[in-house]
This record gives C-alpha cells, structure tokens and sequence, in this order.
C-alpha cells in the first residue's frame, strides 16, 4: 500500500505486551484512517457494555494516509474510545508531533488494552515499545510532565500525555500535548488514567511510503503557497478563532452565564482585540503555517494559549470580563488535562445551582478566586468539585432539586460556545453530532445567521449534513485540520490530488462523501449498541432551557426554540439519513453503505425496518 503503512500497533499495558498487526487494504480504503479507523475498531473489537473505566475498554491513536507527509495542516491524531462521559463514543484530534512520528514509527494507529499494576509511560521508537515507570510522574502537570520527557528524548520527539484530571478519572479529562494542544472531550484523558497510562511518546524514523512523491512535494508547496495568498491570512495569524468573540456578540450567539443569555455586557474585555494586547507569540501544531494558537501572559506572568472556545466557556459563560485571568484558568485546565469547554459547563452550572440554591456553597459569577479554586476542586475531586468531575448531567442527577434545567449537554457531552436559542441549525447540529454536543463536526452556525435565524427549512438540514459529511467525516477521517478549507477557502480538489498523490488511489470528492456517511453510520450504530433499549429520539435533543427560557437582551431579545418545528426538523435529518424515527439506521442503509454486518449485529439489540 502507499500512503497507509498498513500496520497497526497493539499494546496489553497488563501484559506489558506489544504486537504490530498487518490489516488489510480493504480497512484502509472502506475507512481511510483516524475517526474511521477508530469508529470500525470499536465497532468490531469493543464488547457491548464494556465499562468505559475498566481494562476492556480500548484506547486509540489513530492517524491518517495524509499524516507525518509534511502537508499543509495535517499534523493531527485521533484519540478515541467509550466515552466514561456520555457511555457512547468518544473522539477527539489533537495537532501534535505525536501524530508525524507515530506514522514514521510505521503505525497508523495504536490500539491500548489492559491497565498497568503501576504507572507507566509508553515509549514507541520505531519498532521497539517500553514500558517505563511513571510513578515519578504521577500527580504532575501535563506541562511538567512534557518538560520533563523532553530532557530525557530528542526534543522534537511526540508527546501526549495527561495531568492530575485525568489520573483522577475527572470525565471531561484530555490527552494534552505541547502545552495547549488538547484532544479527546468526552473523557479521553480519564480512559488513559483509568489504564494507569500517564503519557505516549513517539518517536520514530521512516517515512510512509507514498505513490508520487514529487507530485506529493510539488502539491504540498502549492498547499502552503495557496494558504498564505488568501485575503484573510493577515487577520487569521493576528487572532485565529478570537475574533468569533465579537463575531458571537454582534450575531447573539455568546453563551453568557451558563447559556441563559447569548450577549454578554463585557464581550469587548475578552474579545479578539483585548487578546491582541497581551499576546506575544503564535503557537499551533506540526505542519501549518496557519498557527492559530494566540499565546498570551496570564494575570499570573505566566504564558498561556487562548481561542475562541476556551476563551467564551471560561469568559462570558461564567460571567468573567477580564482576559487576563481567563488566560489563566485556561492555563489552569491545560496543565491539569481538562477540557476547557466542558469546564466552563460544569462551572456555569454550579454557578447558577449556587444562585438558585440549591447547593450550599456560596458561589458568584466572574469571581476568578472562586472558580480557580473551584477548577482544583474537580481535579482533585474534593467536595462539590467531585461531584462535578462527572459532568453537568451527572451532576445534575446528583444534586436534583431541579437542577437539571442548568445542565447544558447532548447525550452527556456539555455544548461548545455557541448559545442555540436563536439558531435551530446549530441546535440540530449539536444534537446529531458523533460524540454529542461538540461544533466541530459542523460548524453551521456562520452559514445560518447570513441565511436566517427564524427558519426550520430543509435547505438547513441539507447544509448541516453536507457539512458533517466534510468536516466530521473526510477530515476527522484524513485526520486534517478544517481551517484552511472553512476559514481561508482552500480548495476542496487539492485534497482530492493530494490523497490521489499519496495513496496512488483515484477518491472522488463524491467517494470520500460515500465513506463519511459509512463512518458517522457505524459510530451512530455504536451508540445505539451501547444504550439498547434505552436508545429514543429524545437522545437527540437539546437542553431544554433553549425551548423554555427566551433571551431577555441583545438584537434577538424573546428568542427561543420552537420543540414541534425542531421536530420536523429532526424527522427530516433522520429521512435524510435513511434512519427511521427513532433516529435508528434503516437496513437498506447500511447495505447501500457497504456495512450490511453492522445491520445482523444491530439487529439484537432494536428493531431495524
Ligand atoms: S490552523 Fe490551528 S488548529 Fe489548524 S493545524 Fe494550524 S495550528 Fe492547528
């Protein structure tokens, strides 16, 4: 094979095992790599039932045919696996060295099974994994943890690991590289916790093979050119996703205390411009030129890295308005390996649980003392932070008294920062999202404000799908990142050349549209496998404060969802889908998909028409 190097890595941590597996080229072509290559491994290898904190569970770093080729944005792994978070599947990519030197290694993916006795950490150098000791490292920072690796291996050498979120089995816990770096939302980081797996690194040597590599050479350099000509390149490495923050303010869409509002009076206080004052450098990941990493100095003299989403759900979601300090609990979540969005979720909602009390402690919004204590709290679990560590639907079931209403999340995942009452696309978007209420798989919510706000329409449904199909599809599959292509306009037919120059493979725009489909099919499969009878439609809607509570300020003031037009809404993705009511995939789906084994083994657990 060219571009794939056809072999996957396994490793037992309790057997202190590792065996590299040939798989066969059908694999690679019917799912193509990183969220494909996970959604079929958990699909096929994963018991049903399987405790997403036990041994059984499998964790996988999975990359794609495009990565350590020193293409334009593709340095980026997939870390999957259950989620301890939702109980569905989980996923997430992080741009890391990590992701270059585990295919030079001669991997594709890395599948880990078993828990160590003790402590460890992975080192995978070519052909040959360690098994080294970690109990040194256990209790320390990401950051410190990285530093400390770094000493000890070449400095350019691939490193994921995770912090004291993780090893304490916070639910929303990430795998974090290169000290902002971070990937897997739905628990991610708590899976390699619970298998005593404190860090990854990668070290490895070889290129992947590819079919034409000056073609390869001569389309990267055009990527790269292309890249740097576009009108909004300036602006872009100026500050990358934060200019949203206005953007979100000006358009209503500004989650602001706990999601209750969508404009928030002191946007302008953490928005692109005041990042701008007190940024001193650019970050990102392996091979871009696009680097959208804002590195800024904290309230604290420290260095940390800000974009829109951090910023928003650790801002103006808890009512904070002073950048610095935002800098620094965002800080404060990297370097403890928890996600920033889910964070700033769980502390919205404690927030408002305090206000409402319901809750005996006392807690304030945009207090920074309080909720920086707070963040340490559910690291560690102590008191209320341990009751939060599970996340807000967990929490909610927890405390009762009501408080579900403040829990914002799909399926157990909390919503990233993008406020719903005004927008139903997005809403729908959050709602049938792969690992439940995450943006990335698409990001519809610029197309439907210039389209209109108020419409259920079809067209809605259809950009929303042909939206999944590219972003949480082809590019989770290809592991690449989505912003040259949405936020610089790259165009689409250089990846279809460069796949073709890689893999020597001919994958039309349309086919790579064919397999996404056949990916987001099987990991919806999954979930359904993993709730059973359980499985409803109501998994696939919002929070319920978007259709009962109308936005009290700002341009879309008395705005809210309408539940029977959201249902069509629903009812018509599902057709659209070829999955019945209940959001159930059709047999004659998942024959038309290429998947008709998925059907048998659905099959025993719900009905399928
Ligand atoms: S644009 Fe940003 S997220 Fe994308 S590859 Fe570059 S640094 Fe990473």
């Amino acid at each position: 094979m060219f571009g794939w190097t056809g072999v996957f890595l396994r490793i037992n941590l309790s057997k202190k095992k590792a065996v590299a597996e040939s798989y066969d080229a059908s694999l690679a072509l019917n799912f193509i790599g990183g969220r494909g290559f996970a959604a079929k491994i958990l699909w096929d290898q994963l018991e049903p039932g399987t405790d997403p904190l036990s041994p059984e569970n499998k964790l996988i770093f999975a990359a794609g045919p495009l990565t350590g080729l020193g293409l334009p944005n593709s340095g980026k792994l997939v870390v999957a696996a259950k989620s301890p978070l939702t109980g569905g599947y989980g996923d997430g990519n992080i741009g890391t060295n990590a992701a270059l030197h585990m295919r030079k290694a001669g991997f594709d993916a890395v599948i880990i099974e078993g828990k160590a006795k003790t402590p460890v950490i992975l080192h995978i150098e070519n052909k040959v994994t360690e098994f080294l000791d970690a109990q040194d490292f256990w209790g320390l920072s990401t950051f410190e943890t990285e530093a400390r690796l770094r000493r000890s291996n070449e400095r350019n050498a691939g490193f994921v690991s995770i912090g004291p979120g993780g090893e304490n089995l916070v639910k929303f816990a990430t795998v974090i590289s290169q000290e902002g770096r971070a990937g897997g939302r739905p628990g991610m980081g708590a899976v390699m916790g619970s298998k005593n797996l404190k860090a990854v690194v990668f070290q490895g040597s070889e290129d992947p093979p590819t079919a034409y590599p000056k073609e390869l050479n001569d389309l990267s350099a055009e990527g790269y050119r292309e890249i740097l000509t576009k009108p909004n390149y300036a602006f872009w490495k100026q500050q990358g996703t934060m200019s949203t923050v206005e953007w979100s303010q000006e358009n209503s869409v500004l989650p602001t205390c706990n999601f209750s509002e969508a404009v928030f009076e002191e946007a302008q206080k953490i928005g692109g411009f005041a990042m701008e004052r007190i940024k001193v450098s650019n970050r990102g990941c392996p091979s871009c030129n696009m680097t959208c990493g804002n590195v800024v100095i904290d309230s604290e003299k420290k260095e940390a890295e800000l974009d829109y989403e951090n910023v928003v759900m650790l801002g103006s979601n808890i009512g904070l308005g002073n950048i610095e300090q935002v800098a620094t609990l965002n800080r404060i979540a990297d370097e403890l390996g928890l996600d920033a969005i889910s964070l700033g979720n769980v502390l919205g909602f404690a927030l408002e649980t305090s206000q409402n009390n319901r809750i005996p402690e006392k807690l304030h919004w945009g207090k920074f003392h309080e909720v920086k204590a707070l963040i340490e709290d559910i690291a560690y679990r102590r008191g209320l932070g341990d009751v939060l560590a599970d996340g807000v639907q967990a929490a909610a079931a927890k405390i009762g008294h009501g408080s579900a209403d403040w829990a914002m999340h799909v399926k157990g995942l909390e919503i990233s920062a993008y406020d719903c009452h005004a927008a139903p696309a997005m809403a729908l978007s959050y709602s049938t999202s792969s690992i439940g209420a995450h943006h990335k798989d698409a990001w519809i919510i610029g197309w439907e404000v210039k389209e209109g706000r108020g419409s259920y329409g079809e067209n809605k449904v259809d950009k929303l799908i042909e939206l999944q199909r590219v972003r949480g599809g082809i590019l989770e599959y290809l592991t690449l990142c989505r912003f040259p292509l949405a936020q610089l306009g790259l165009e689409i037919e250089w990846y279809s050349k460069v796949l073709f120059a890689a893999t020597g493979t001919e994958l039309t725009w349309n086919a790579l549209n064919y397999i996404a489909d056949r990916v987001l099919t099987i990991i919806r499969a999954f979930w359904i496998r993993e709730y059973n009878r359980e499985w409803t439609k109501e998994m696939d809607i919002p929070p319920l404060r978007w259709f009962k509570e109308p936005l009290t300020k700002g341009p879309m003031k008395g705005s809210i969802l309408d539940p029977a037009r959201f249902d069509i809404m629903l009812q018509n993705y599902y057709k659209k889908r070829g999955w019945d009511q209940r959001g159930v995939p059709k047999k004659a789906t998942l024959n038309k998909l290429g998947i008709s084994n998925v059907a048998k083994e659905l099959r025993k657990y719900v009905s399928l028409s």
